[in-house]
């Protein structure tokens, strides 16, 4: 039984109060791990270890942060096939993803930013003969990352990594659901010498140890990742607090096919969009607008391809659908299956729990769903699903298209299929959310901004937007007479 422990002032420790909380994998359905239930005494100790390493940490030059930062994704990159499988087992993600996207792309948030940090450089405002103003970024302090469960190791690390590299300290919770790969990494962080308390990893639930962290007035500010509705609860905790806060949250993406593109690289590409990591990604497209000349053959190509997501153990290489996260989750997606049938929807493909024979017979697994024929203002069409059930509408005009995509409270992010230069510089600007992808889809640079508008979100991560966030901006002004 893999017991974790927390990561504190830079040892592993057990949680203060010796409480634990069962692990589950989610593709055997089998209690596999203990992790702390940590509660705000775990909190206390975390933030004043980083207060502690606060000082030396932020005034240590750059490069050597920068140079700190870069061991610790060396290590990642050596630990590839243990922290690969942990995060399938701990999720119930296809091995061969976690392999290839979720933990590559760990390490390079860490490479990114330790190589960022040398190169961030900060204005000069001059006003000739009068007066010279210039900018100077101190670190924010201690800072508070908390990260959710479908991108274990990918999400917490993008938050991390450039915290540290700007000289914060952290203290990060990742989700209780999926605990490993954090745990993991902590044991990296000592092996690269990161000194102690410069990051510490608490384990547990959102309101024992998540709450006491967005609550403790030492810590300045707080990025978060997750839901809509506990954005909002931390919002409202944080917001007389006066912290910093960058939420990215929910989304209900809309996917916009017109008549002119190039139908196989759009089907190809809308069935990962669609059913990637069984469509629990904040990115997927789980809205398809098809334009109506193209309708049926979209559709069908869809439902053919459909048939090549062989859902299986995680383990195993042919598997492109492992189980759902959680069985909460699991009934959670299975009762919005249920919602758009009672919408009147007509379901095409899917729509049933599956079954994988032998060890993995108890997991959490659900066909790739998809419907027709519902409104788009419907519930199955409005509300984040955030698991394996997409949506097909018919559409006649660029205009039709575009009102339908902006018909939501989210605005995360919006794919557009067109051979048309002259629409997508048209529609992707019209269209509310912070991230358009135009014949593609999650293709990512990670200087870009990313966040999301609406309820999906406030401020942006990535690049320089990212280093803007963890430091505080002082201006300067000299007389110049
Ligand atoms: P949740 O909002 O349930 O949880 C996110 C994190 O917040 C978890 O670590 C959770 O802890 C913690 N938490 C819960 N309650 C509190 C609290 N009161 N105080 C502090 N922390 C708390 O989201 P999920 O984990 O279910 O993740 C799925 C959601 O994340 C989806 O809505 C998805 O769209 C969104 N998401 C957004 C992304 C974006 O970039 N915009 C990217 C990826 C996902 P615990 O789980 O331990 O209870």
């Amino acid at each position: 039984m893999l017991v974790l422990l927390n990561y504190l002032n830079g040892r592993l420790a057990p949680p203060l109060a010796g409480r634990y909380l069962d692990n589950i994998d989610p593709a055997t359905g089998r209690v596999y791990g203990q992790i702390p239930d940590s509660g705000p005494e775990d909190i206390a100790a975390a933030v004043a270890a980083a207060e502690a390493a606060l000082p030396a940490w932020a005034a240590r030059p750059a490069e050597e942060r920068g140079r700190l930062l870069e061991k610790i994704a060396d290590l990642i990159d050596q630990n590839l096939e243990a922290l690969a499988l942990a995060e399938c087992r701990d999720n119930g993600k296809p091995l061969a993803l976690a392999r290839s996207m979720d933990i590559p792309r760990a390490a390079s948030n860490f490479r990114f930013f330790g190589t960022a940090a040398p190169h961030f450089a900060t204005e000069a405002h001059v006003q000739p003969g009068l007066a010279l103003n210039y900018t100077v970024r101190h670190p924010v302090g201690v800072v508070g990352c908390i990260s959710p469960w479908n991108l274990p190791l990918y999400l917490f690390t993008w938050k991390i990594a450039p915290a540290l590299a700007v000289g914060c300290c952290v203290v990060a919770k990742p989700s209780e659901v999926t605990p490993a790969t954090a745990f993991l990494l902590s044991a990296l962080c000592i092996e690269a010498g990161l000194p102690p308390g410069v990051l510490n990893i608490v384990h547990g639930t959102g309101p024992g140890c998540g709450q006491a962290l967005v609550e403790h007035p030492a810590v300045k500010a707080i990025s978060f990742t997750g839901g809509t509705a506990t954005g909002r609860h931390l919002a409202a905790t944080a917001a007389p607090l006066f912290k910093k806060l960058s939420l990215e949250l929910g989304g209900k993406n809309p996917n916009i096919v017109f008549a002119d593109c190039d139908l196989a690289a759009a089907v190809a590409t809308s069935i990962r969009s669609s059913f990637a990591n069984q469509g629990q990604i904040c990115l997927c497209g789980s809205r398809l607008f098809i334009e109506r000349p193209i309708y049926e053959a979209f559709k069908v190509e869809f439902l053919r391809q459909l048939k090549d997501q062989t859902i299986g153990d995680p383990l195993l290489p042919e598997t492109k659908q492992g189980a759902l996260v959680s069985e909460a989750h699991l009934h959670k997606v299975l009762a919005y299956i249920e919602l758009a049938h009672k919408e009147g929807g007509t379901l095409l493909a899917g729509g049933h729990r599956a079954t994988v024979p032998g060890r993995c017979a108890e997991g959490f697994f659900l066909e790739p769903t998809v419907f027709e024929n519902l409104p788009p203002d419907c519930r199955t069409n409005q509300e984040e699903i955030f698991g394996p059930v997409v949506t097909l509408t018919p559409f006649d005009t660029e205009a039709e298209a575009l009102a339908m995509a902006n018909a939501t409270d989210y605005g995360l992010s919006a794919t557009v299929w067109t051979r048309d230069l002259a629409r997508a510089h048209r529609l992707a600007p019209a269209l509310h959310c912070g991230v358009v992808w135009v014949n593609t889809w999650l293709h990512r640079d990670l200087r870009t901004p990313f966040g999301g508008m609406k309820n999906s979100g406030v401020g942006r991560e990535g690049g320089l937007e990212a280093l803007r966030f963890f430091t505080e901006a002082q201006n300067i002004c000299i007389s110049l007479i």
